[in-house]
């Protein structure tokens, strides 16, 4: 349910709404607009007397929302969320490029793609510690000492670490060690997962389950912010169809979507939805131009011998050419990386 408040309610009269609202053990989410405040009630709704709020002299009207999520509902919040990162924004006028190999694989190559993709203007180091690896027998990364490797490439060069976590237990760890913690599309639905990290304040970089609709994803999200989380950023990765020319087929039609249902930004990993390398800037390129608030790319420097993902990564020089392009795509409405 939406409480729309008329346009220079005061503080005072918001405040003595939400106590009144305490008597239906419902939680009250306000969000402030430039001229109009929303309240969103989110709990069971069922016994709120919405005839009497309605009577109120500050409430303009009275909403019911029918989707099942509601703190990602654009209906509660109006505005687009910005997400702080450690001092860096994702959402807004500027492109969020989160940049680096599938894995960390040793010191020497963290810190030199990092150092290479902070030259080129990337604004966040990716790099796995703990890989999501389908086959027991295939490179499960360094894990904790991955976590120590990017924190060096971190120190060198300024740029905010984003990895993934795979379990409950690491929570402590990441929220100490990363900015920003990634849930990956297999674990887009690990719920113990997603209720942990809603207990920190860490942004979390949500990705599409491999299989899962828009509301399930929005769901997910719902998971963390029900928990107290609101830091979430969502990653559209592509999804599973028929087509197998591509590693997976990405939903462009996905960023508008979420655009018009969510508040939340939007960032999108070309190199997961390929599979293959070329494919990369073309659809980076659409995914900016389509309205996403930044990509996530696979960098390494020898591809060829990547531990993870080779085929899909570019080297540093290609995607010095890219953020070249992926910036004039930017500018035609009025964004910057
Ligand atoms: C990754 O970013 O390295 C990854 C495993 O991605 P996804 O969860 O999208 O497959
Ligand atoms: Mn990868």
């Amino acid at each position: 349910m939406i409480i729309v408040l008329k346009p220079k309610t005061t503080k005072n009269d918001i405040e003595s709404i939400i106590s009144f609202l305490k008597q239906y053990n419902v939680s009250s989410d306000v969000s402030k607009g430039v001229d109009t405040t929303i309240i969103g009630l989110v709990g069971d709704t069922s016994s709120v007397n919405s005839e009497a709020l309605q009577t109120n002299p500050h409430v303009e009207r009275v909403m019911i929302v029918t989707e099942p999520f509601k703190k990602s509902n654009r209906k509660f919040h109006p505005q687009n969320s910005v997400i702080d990162v450690s001092g860096a924004k994702v959402g807004g006028k500027s492109l969020a490029v989160i940049a680096g190999p599938c894995s960390v694989e040793s010191e020497e190559q963290i810190c030199s793609i990092a150092h290479d993709v902070k030259a080129s203007g990337a604004t966040f180091l990716r790099g796995g510690a703990f890989k999501p690896r389908t086959s027991p027998y295939s490179f499960q990364g360094l894990e904790v000492q991955g976590l120590e490797l990017l924190k060096k490439a971190k120190a060198q060069t300024g740029l905010p670490i984003v990895t993934e976590i795979m379990s409950p237990r690491f929570v402590e760890h990441f929220e100490r060690d990363v900015d920003v913690i990634q849930i990956g599309a297999r674990n887009m639905q690990n719920f113990d997962l997603l209720k942990e990290v809603g207990k920190t304040k860490k942004p979390i970089l949500l990705k599409r389950g491999l299989s899962s609709t828009i509301e399930e994803w929005l769901m997910s999200a719902e998971y963390i912010m029900a928990g107290g989380n609101p830091n979430v950023i969502l990653c559209e990765r592509g999804i599973r169809t028929f087509e197998t020319q591509t590693r997976n087929t990405l939903d462009i039609s996905a960023i508008p979507v979420i655009k018009r249902l969510s508040h939340l930004p939007i960032i999108v990993d070309p190199s997961h939805a390929t599979g293959i390398s070329h494919l990369v800037e073309p659809l980076a390129k659409a995914s900016i131009a389509a309205g996403a608030d930044g990509v996530i790319i696979e960098v390494h420097n020898n591809p060829a011998c990547a531990m993870c993902d080779g085929p899909q990564s570019i080297t540093p020089a290609v995607f010095d050419q890219l953020m070249k392009k992926i910036a004039a795509y930017a500018a035609i409405d009025g964004r910057k990386v």
